[in-house]
């Protein structure tokens, strides 16, 4: 037998029954014990799922009712003190996770802050530190858990977020210490979460360590030895890295005193045999080879060629595991009737890819049936290799000659911004927006009506035109310079362009949690990408029928929609980026053509796709930014390019932001008392900026006399030449009423500093 399991399975349910169930006890509208329910039941079904396909162990401790991150947190009784009570409940860990509101005690605690997981779109709880940070255990979720699986009969693998890892997820809140040296305190902690865990019974526990996969400085490499040294621990520990290779760190991993080892080797196969020739003899080696983090079905034939020789060699001590806990992928296929027959043949959901770790295992251990299984499994993948709808000959050409030309605009910005100044005329300290105005309750119904097939095609035109009308005459009254149409018609600016181009399929409950109760959906990229037609001219082209000012027209950038959807597998992030950047450039060409003489291409995730080495970051912003420029490059010298990017970390990325050469970047900065300018100030970047004057995340109505400050501060930093005036994101999840308060405020600041700047 080879040993299978997965190193963790989704936790929002099969139609996201926890989303649902959260978000209703928030509401008041279920008790708790109705919400306890709801997990007792996703997780039993879950772990059914894993002891069905006869994996060796069924995984605990991978759900959590927010965030597993929160969850070690509380399980460590290290509770920001703001939140602090006598007993540390479900509603403590709620509260962390999502901030107190002020009705609740008048104080308004705010939540902890929130952080990509890694280079996943996944976000948790960053933990907070303190030179006098106590550990002790204080949440008991893990243990009930574990000892409710066992009751159920199942072979029990508790998961725990490792002492290193949570250390350096979290972020000291007051200065003149060093988080690590909680170690020792923490290690203690750990100590008697282990022999808790041993007290139950378990075999194994598996300790995630994902920051392996980082480069890590000195002193984090050898606290790990420290640490597992301290540890000691009677239970066997599996050791597990994921997200990238961990062969840098090798000689200092084999050193440490655990049982196994598991490792990501799904993108990356050629990292095992250094592994394996290094691997201590009496470690089990754990191969992730299943990709937790895509849809796509497993090469299990390709696999089962790689891996025989490796259980010829390891015998028992091989594992076959996925490569990385499946909470970033889709639940179920089955549930997907909307796909064809041949398409769901390409994809493997959490379900799914629990089988193939399964069928993978058993052939390995020999059985012919599932060597056979393993081969039929991998036709799929072989017909679509060979298949001309896949691959097109036509696009592949096209993005060839695209690539080998230029991605410069037809002039440098200097003579660009003097041709734009003369055919746009706008104003010192222009105004706008990010684009998206509020998504009413209208819009919304309107277009779930019209999905369902209730509500006509005419007449869900007919009504989004008037929600392009409504938003152009409001902004007329607001007086701002430069309008938009609002993205009334997109639920989501990356799923708006993947229905529109051909090359990408979208699912019905392909749900992806993001944090807390929020989801997301990400498309598909299957097939080489095309725009078969215009995808917003249309809108464009009638929101600026309305008026005479100009209408800025919107798309979503390449490398963003690259980030938010699954890539394919069998070509390169960079290459789909190509191929999105010949359809937007098309894209553009038809604005400009249709009169719009102001197109803003945004680019949120830019940051996003970084690799986790920083080795290879230079490559990846490379070809990231050529991606960009490629788009633009069909706008004439008089088009003016913007951009937009919402987060404010930009110091290792300015030259990046700065070789994208829009003509203007509108940025998030109000947050931050507009303290991310001195990354644009030190780097003297070149061209216009909008350094975002409010938060569009609150519903408060900012103050003329604070913009107009935001503004003066901007304008030390910037020249003002060089300023625009907007807001720091879109704003989709506001409300009109706010939304004109704030923006005529905007207006109002503006209009004065002109007065005052021009004296
Ligand atoms: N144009 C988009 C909007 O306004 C940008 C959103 C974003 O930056 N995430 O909604
Ligand atoms: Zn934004």
């Amino acid at each position: 037998m080879t040993t299978t399991h997965i190193l963790g399975f989704p936790r929002v349910g099969d139609k996201r029954q926890l989303k649902f169930a959260l978000e209703k006890y928030w509401r008041g509208e279920i008790s708790q014990q109705a919400l306890k329910d709801t997990g007792s039941t996703i997780r039993a079904v879950n772990w059914q799922t894993q002891a069905d396909a006869n994996l060796s162990y069924v995984t605990s401790g991978d759900f959590a009712w927010y965030d597993h991150v929160l969850t070690t947190s509380l399980l460590l009784g290290n509770v920001p003190e703001r939140h602090q009570s006598e007993r540390i409940t479900l509603d403590t860990l709620f509260r962390v996770g999502r901030g107190r509101s002020q009705s609740d005690c008048g104080c308004g605690a705010a939540a902890s802050d929130m952080t990509k997981w890694f280079n996943t779109n996944y976000h948790y709880l960053v933990p907070e530190f303190k030179a006098d940070t106590q550990f002790s255990i204080q949440w008991s979720q893990l243990f009930e858990e574990t000892k409710q699986a066992m009751e159920a009969g199942h072979s029990v693998k508790p998961v725990l977020l490792g002492p290193l890892s949570y250390l350096y997820l979290g972020k000291e809140v007051e200065t003149g210490f060093d988080r690590l040296s909680l170690l020792p305190r923490l290690i203690t902690a750990y100590q008697q979460i282990f022999t808790k865990l041993e007290n139950l019974g378990v075999e194994w526990i598996q300790v995630d360590e994902p920051i392996l996969a980082l480069e890590l400085d000195k002193e984090w490499r050898s606290a790990f030895k420290l640490a597992y040294q301290m540890l000691g621990s009677k239970t066997k520990v599996l050791l597990t890295t994921y997200f990238d290779s961990i062969n840098h760190h090798l000689d200092e991993i084999t050193q440490l005193e655990v049982d196994g080892l598991h490792v990501d080797v799904s993108q990356n196969q050629n990292c095992l045999d250094e592994i394996i020739e290094k691997l201590p003899t009496d470690w089990v080696l754990s191969v992730g080879a299943i990709n937790g983090r895509n849809v796509w079905r497993a090469d299990l034939a390709q696999w089962l060629d790689i891996l025989t020789p490796v259980q010829q060699q390891l015998g028992e001590r091989l594992w076959v595991a996925s490569s990385c806990s499946l909470l970033h992928s889709p639940v179920d296929l089955e549930l997907e009737t909307q796909l064809s027959a041949e398409t769901k043949s390409w994809f493997a959901f959490a379900k799914q890819k629990v089988d193939e770790v399964s069928l993978l295992g058993q052939a390995l251990a020999g059985s012919t049936t599932a060597i056979a299984a393993c081969r039929e499994y991998s036709e799929p993948l072989r017909a679509r290799a060979q298949s001309n709808l896949i691959h097109k000959t036509h696009i592949q050409q096209k993005v060839k000659a695209l690539v080998s030309g230029s991605s410069e605009r037809a002039a440098p910005f200097a003579e660009r911004i003097a041709a734009q100044a003369e055919y746009l005329k706008l104003p010192l300290l222009p105004t706008t927006t990010i684009g998206s105005f509020p998504q009413t309750a209208d819009i919304r119904l309107q277009r779930s009506a019209y999905r369902q097939g209730k509500l006509g095609e005419t007449e869900y035109n007919q009504a989004l035109k008037g929600h392009i009308e409504d938003a152009i005459r409001r902004q007329e009254a607001i007086d701002l310079d430069v309008l938009v149409h609002g993205e009334a018609e997109r639920n989501d600016m990356v799923e708006y362009f993947a229905e529109l181009l051909s090359g990408f399929e979208t699912t019905q409950f392909g749900w992806v949690q993001s944090y807390g109760s929020r989801c997301v959906k990400p498309a598909i990229v299957v097939a080489d990408i095309e725009r078969e037609r215009a995808m917003t001219v249309e809108w464009t082209r009638f929101a600026q029928s309305l008026t005479s000012k100009h209408m800025k027209g919107m798309l979503t950038g390449p490398v963003t929609i690259l980030c938010w959807t699954f890539p394919r597998e069998d070509i390169s992030r960079q290459q789909i980026a190509q191929q999105l950047a010949l359809a937007l450039k098309e894209e553009v060409s038809d604005l400009q053509q249709a009169g719009i003489n102001i197109i803003q291409i945004d680019e949120p995730a830019i940051r996003e796709g970084l690799p986790l080495k920083k080795s290879e970051q230079a490559e990846y912003l490379d070809w990231a930014v050529n991606a960009f420029k490629l788009s633009a490059s069909s706008a004439l010298p008089q088009t003016q390019i913007h951009t937009h990017m919402c987060y404010s970390e930009f110091n290792e990325i300015i030259e990046s932001v700065a070789a994208l050469d829009a003509d203007v970047i509108t940025i998030e900065t109000s947050r931050s008392n507009m303290e991310l300018l001195n990354a644009f100030e030190e780097f003297a970047y070149p061209n216009e900026i909008g350094p975002g004057v409010y938060d569009i995340h609150s519903p408060n109505v900012p103050s003329t006399e604070w913009i107009k400050n935001l503004i003066k501060k901007a304008a030390e930093q910037i020249p003002i030449e060089r300023l625009w005036v907007n807001p720091d994101c879109g704003l989709k999840t506001r409300g009109w009423e706010e939304t004109e308060k704030s923006l005529t405020n905007m207006v109002t600041a503006t209009k004065e500093l002109r007065k005052e700047y021009t004296k």
